[in-house]
């Protein structure tokens, strides 16, 4: 389970992430929504590890991701793209990555299946379009088999059918009971997949709940979206 509790983050007197706190269960797929520059990146960046909070704490399974024994097993996740040096062919990537954290090689090929690029598995990641780099990210991120993932913006550059893929196989995830929190900024997308939603604007969630909670009385997403926004200004 992913705790992020009173979660505050400035950069320098920028409160960016401001007093955030949700919870995101095993089984189900919560939706971190808002618009462009909302903070999502970023509380999502603390909770793995990359930038330190400024108070508040963010948590896997009641621990801080730099005191998780098996970081890679314990939560998998996709941020900017998959981070691979592009000379590599994407197989050594993700040999390389597995190697460093002791995950047996042959989780490779299944992963390389998995997100359907064992056709391309000795492409270089250069020659990889945007789409293909979110498959290897995806790949990358469910490498250590965790039972938590946290996918940012997962279906960036993918097209129609990729989208379609990633819906798939976020709902197959939470299905086999693991927690998966997905940021977007774009609500069809989120409407889709998600059981519960975090809507944040300008660093503060606006509304929280189960996806027919949240929409309950304005018809649909976007309208409750717009509604929850508009009470801010
Ligand atoms: P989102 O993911 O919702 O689009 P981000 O978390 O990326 O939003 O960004 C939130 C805000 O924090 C933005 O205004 C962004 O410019 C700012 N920000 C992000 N990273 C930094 C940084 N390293 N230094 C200063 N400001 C930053």
């Amino acid at each position: 389970m992913i705790e992020i509790s009173h979660l505050t983050k400035q950069y320098g007197r920028t409160t960016v992430v401001d007093d955030v706190s949700f919870t995101a269960r095993p089984g189900r797929v919560t939706g971190l929504l808002g618009p462009n520059g909302a903070g999502k990146s970023t509380t999502l960046r603390v909770l793995l590890g990359l930038t330190a909070a400024t108070s508040g704490t963010a948590t896997v399974d009641g621990r801080r991701y730099r005191d998780l024994a098996q970081p890679l097993r314990t939560v998998g996740a996709l941020l900017d793209g998959a981070g691979a040096v592009p000379e590599r062919r994407g197989v050594d990537h993700l040999r390389w990555v597995a190697r460093t954290h002791r995950i047996p090689r042959r989780r490779v090929e299944e992963v390389l299946e998995l997100v359907g690029l064992a056709g391309a598995r000795t492409t270089r990641v250069r020659a990889y379009s945007l789409g293909m780099g979110q498959r290897l990210g995806i790949a990358t991120a469910l490498l250590g088999d965790p039972q938590v993932l946290v996918l940012d913006e997962p279906t960036n550059g993918l097209d129609p059918a990729g989208i379609r893929w990633v819906r798939t196989l976020v709902q197959d995830l939470a299905a086999q009971g693991r927690t998966v929190l997905v940021s977007s900024h774009q609500m069809a997308e989120v409407a889709e997949v998600a059981d519960d939603l975090v809507i944040i604007d300008r660093g503060r969630v606006v509304r929280q709940g189960p996806l027919e909670d949240v929409v309950a009385g304005h018809g649909s997403l976007e309208e409750a979206f717009f509604a929850a926004l508009g009470g801010l200004r």
